[in-house]
């Protein structure tokens, strides 16, 4: 399974505020916490039958804490993170897809306003169109997350909305999910599923796993109602002129097509933008170094699926390839390093030292450690790009009077 860096890969469970948890050490022994559970759950109106059949028998599963637990050893590199979700196998597929269900797909497509190229994108990200919807049982998956300290009030909020799905006749006592209580075809947590998901074959039952109209109906429909507008794209690759302003890089900042046209970026072919007022921003997401891109509100809309920069660029991408655009154009780097998590500690922790406040180290590159990285930048007059690069490391590591490991 993919994941963010942040978390875990649960289609637009990122759409809420996840409320974390201060760590509980008195959290009561499992069976006891369960009948607790049981008795808010009947207090919300979930019949008492639905309520045993679902949680009978269920027992916390150790494998998912070792799950939620990891810490992958490197970050990942834009390049590495595309190339595992957009390649041409993948690109092939979906544009057969694209053909094969487009008597499906089609009026999905205008009733939500969401070309099907990107619904197919979305489907092909979550689950390889199908292939892997995940193995856990979903009560015992949530139940051991919910019980867990570490998010419990965000997991028993999912818990308690599963249980209402079932009641609903979407879900039951059998059903499979990720090992975070992601559902179906495009990994839907059990609130999006509640407030989004579609019976769009009529036959009563919001199914995201057999029924191919309810899967693409239900996105569609979360996508539409996210603020997804119709007849724009997710974005462009552009080029930047030599001297611009990085300032001006980030969601932050907003300018319509032709301001940015008046500031010198262009089409990565180098000619002029359209000449559009519609508003967008500029993103590097693999800094000044990798390729940029002039992303408009159906960008924002994709964040609000998975809030993750190279998730958006990456579904966004993949509709592109499936309509048959070629790859970026920008260069990849000679050497694609990326960092491992100690040379990421190592980075918070010589920023924190200088004054840049990059947070409680976490080997995690977040908006504080990227802020802090620009406000070095800044003092010491380098393009302020935020990204945390090799280059940064080592740069880092002089200033604070430390070797550098030979790479
Ligand atoms: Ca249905």
């Amino acid at each position: 399974m993919a994941y963010g860096h942040w978390l875990m890969r649960t289609a637009a469970a990122l759409a809420l505020v996840i409320v974390t948890t201060t760590a509980d050490a008195e959290t009561a022994p499992f069976d006891q916490w369960l009948d607790d559970l049981r008795k808010e759950a009947v207090g919300r109106n979930i019949s008492a039958p639905v309520v045993d059949r679902a949680l009978g028998g269920v027992q916390p599963i150790k494998r998912i804490i070792e799950l939620d637990r990891r810490q992958p050893e490197f970050t990942q590199t834009f390049w590495r993170y595309l190339d595992q979700r957009v390649n041409t196998r993948r690109t092939n597929r979906g544009r057969k897809l694209v053909v094969q269900k487009q008597a499906l797909l089609a009026p999905i497509a205008k009733k939500y306003g969401i070309p099907a190229r990107f619904l197919v994108s979305f489907w092909g990200l979550e689950t390889n169109f199908g292939d892997y919807t995940g193995k856990f049982p979903l009560f015992a998956a949530l139940a051991t997350l919910a019980h867990d300290a570490r998010r419990a009030d965000f997991f028993r909020e999912q818990l308690l909305t599963a249980l209402q799905l079932m009641q609903r006749g979407d879900v039951d006592e059998t059903t499979k999910a990720s090992w975070a209580g992601a559902m179906g075809n495009c990994q839907f947590i059990p609130s999006t599923y509640w407030a989004y998901a579609v019976d769009q074959d009529g036959d009563g039952k919001r199914d995201l796993w057999n029924s191919q109209g309810d899967i693409f109906a239900s996105a569609g429909n979360f996508l539409a109602q996210s603020g997804w507008k119709a007849g724009e794209t997710w974005g462009r690759e552009v080029r930047l002129p030599k001297g611009f302003d990085l300032e001006a890089v980030g969601l932050e900042t907003r300018k319509t097509v032709s301001q940015w046209q008046a500031l010198g970026v262009r089409r990565i072919e180098g000619w002029d933008l359209p000449t559009s007022d519609i508003e967008g921003s500029i993103v590097l997401p693999a800094g000044r170094q990798g390729p940029a891109f002039l992303v408009y509100e159906n960008f924002r809309t994709i964040l609000k699926w998975n809030r993750s920069i190279l998730y958006a660029v990456a579904v966004g991408h993949l509709a592109d390839r499936i309509a048959g655009k070629g790859t970026f154009k920008t260069a990849r780097p000679a050497k694609d390093i990326p960092l491992s998590r100690a040379d990421m500690l190592d980075i918070q922790r010589i920023l924190n030292t200088f004054g840049f406040d990059a947070g409680k180290p976490d080997g995690i590159a977040g908006s504080k450690t990227r802020a802090a990285i620009k406000a070095f930048q800044r003092k010491a007059t380098l393009p302020p790009d935020g990204y945390p690069s090799f280059g940064l490391l080592e740069r880092l590591r002089s200033a604070a009077g430390k070797g550098t490991r030979a790479r």
